[in-house]
């Protein structure tokens, strides 16, 4: 039996569930990937960091299969079209694919499952991208969580070692290369329509792997280090497990070697990753509006002015310009700067959370629907289990916290280099005794203290 293994957000080999059961019921596996251009056409930006990340992911995988004298088709195009094509061009009985949680993809999946029907040609989809999906835990009632600590202890009740058992594949199933006709796609970005761009956290496979290792000798001081992001404390994994260059298996084995406070915190933000994703499938209208339907009625300010300042950090308030350039810098950006920046812009400007959703949504290398949407909707307070509408962070009061001497701030403003560990919080408060110019850097385009009792009062009204 031929299939055809289609990769989409799953860019390895190794213990990769569908490769694995492919490998398992076929004699010749095809590997392939689809440019989407139903996707790619809807990026603004052609210099898009996500667009580099799975180039390069797939140049490695296709050099990895060259090295064995094996082939991989990557192409551009519609895959509801391209895939049945290539089903029929291949003579293939089977597709094997893992499962894709959003709307659009699970739309996708359906269409393309259809069009093979009408050949007889088999779609099979595999969970892989998490340990528990949407329906795995659920309350006794049947219904879906939306608070995460009782969402996590069950999901810690159920798992047990076979959940995190790793699947391996056959090499020499893989298609010989030349018998692979039609892989059109000769590896430039301009034929995909897109400028190569820089990437901060390098991609691929090996990437990946050097990443968790890297970690090992943080994930024990995680839960005190964690939040201090001068001190690069966390896994940077989010693009490996976005893109799957990783898999969430790996992740947890790794883990579960370590027997601290700080490994058990980190498992547990994996598991907000799988209640986020529980989350936007049980209640898909959070991708349009708030979590919370009465949240919908809020009567944001947004002024245009505050905004565009927001996304340029030019707002006057060092953490959260500093936040922002390096964000723009490099498409990351730390998780306890993320909620600091986004409970600026919606408590301090008053802008809808949705602006802000949407901005990270275009330029975060991380960027994944349910994951940023559960942010956004935390930090705004509209969402489930989400910070309570009259916690306001005061981000100098987080910024003295987080970034004490002022380290972080002064990589990314440099306007505010001379500012002592004191000054560099709030320069203007300092302006009459600081040895600093600071006329080069924005006077705050808020206050703070105001900003916070109108947030609340949008709130409760
Ligand atoms: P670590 O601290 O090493 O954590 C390990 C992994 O756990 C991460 O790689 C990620 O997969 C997962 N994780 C950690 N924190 C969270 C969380 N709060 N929610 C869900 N999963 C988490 N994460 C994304 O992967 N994609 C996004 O688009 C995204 N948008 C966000 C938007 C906002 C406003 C906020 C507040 C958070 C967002 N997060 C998002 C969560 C978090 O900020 C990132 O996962 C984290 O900063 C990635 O860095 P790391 O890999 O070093 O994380």
């Amino acid at each position: 039996k031929t299939s055809i293994m289609w990769f989409r957000r799953d860019l390895r080999f190794f213990d990769n569930v569908a490769l694995s059961k492919a490998s398992f019921f076929s004699e010749k596996i095809i590997p392939v990937f689809i440019f989407d251009e139903i996707i790619l056409k809807k990026l603004k930006n052609k210099r898009d960091r996500r667009v580099q990340f799975i180039f390069d992911s797939i140049k490695e995988m296709k050099q990895e299969l060259n090295n064995n004298g094996k082939g991989m088709i990557v192409i551009y195009g519609d895959p509801v079209v391209e895939i049945p094509k290539m089903a029929l061009k291949y003579n293939a009985q089977c597709i094997f694919t893992n499962e894709d949680y959003e709307e659009y993809a699970i739309q996708r999946d359906k269409l393309v499952e259809n069009n093979l029907k009408q050949h007889q040609i088999e779609f099979k989809s595999f969970k892989d991208q998490v340990i528990f999906d949407k329906n795995d835990i659920l309350k006794s009632n049947k219904q879906p969580y939306v608070v995460f600590t009782p969402y996590k202890n069950e999901w810690l009740k159920n798992v047990n070692e076979s959940y995190f058992k790793l699947n391996s594949f056959d090499m020499n199933k893989m298609m010989p290369i030349e018998s692979i006709k039609d892989d059109l796609f000769n590896f430039e970005m301009q034929k995909i329509g897109f400028q190569n761009t820089d990437l901060l956290v390098k991609p691929g496979r090996k990437a990946a792997l050097n990443c968790l290792n890297q970690f090992s000798s943080k994930i024990n001081l995680y839960a005190q280090e964690r939040d201090f992001f001068a001190k690069n404390g966390t896994s940077f994994l989010s693009m490996h497990l976005r893109f799957g260059t990783i898999s969430i298996r790996e992740a947890f084995q790794f883990a579960n070697h370590y027997h601290s406070e700080g490994a058990k915190i980190w498992k547990n933000e994996l598991i907000w990753r799988e209640f986020y994703k529980m989350i936007l499938f049980h209640f898909p209208h959070v991708e349009k509006g708030a979590f919370k339907k009465e949240c919908d009625n809020i009567k944001w300010e947004n002024k245009e002015e505050y905004f565009e300042k927001w996304k340029k950090g030019l707002t006057g308030f060092p953490i959260i310009d500093a936040a922002m350039r390096y964000f723009n810098e490099t498409g990351w950006m730390h998780n306890r700067l993320r909620m600091i920046v986004a409970s600026f812009l919606t408590k301090d400007l008053l802008i809808d959370y949705k602006k802000g959703e949407e901005y990270f949504a275009e330029n975060l290398l991380d960027f994944d629907l349910s994951s940023n949407n559960g942010g956004w909707q935390w930090s705004a307070s509209t969402g489930c289990d989400a910070q309570p509408y009259f916690r306001v962070f005061n981000p100098e009061a987080q910024s003295i916290k987080f970034d004490p001497s002022g380290a972080f701030i002064k990589q990314h403003c440099p306007e505010l280099i001379a500012c002592d560990s004191k000054q560099i919080h709030s320069p203007y408060q300092y302006q009459n005794n600081l040895f600093v110019n600071l006329k080069n850097y924005p006077k705050p385009i808020v206050e703070h203290d105001k900003q916070r009792l109108k947030a609340i009062a949008l709130f409760k009204k």
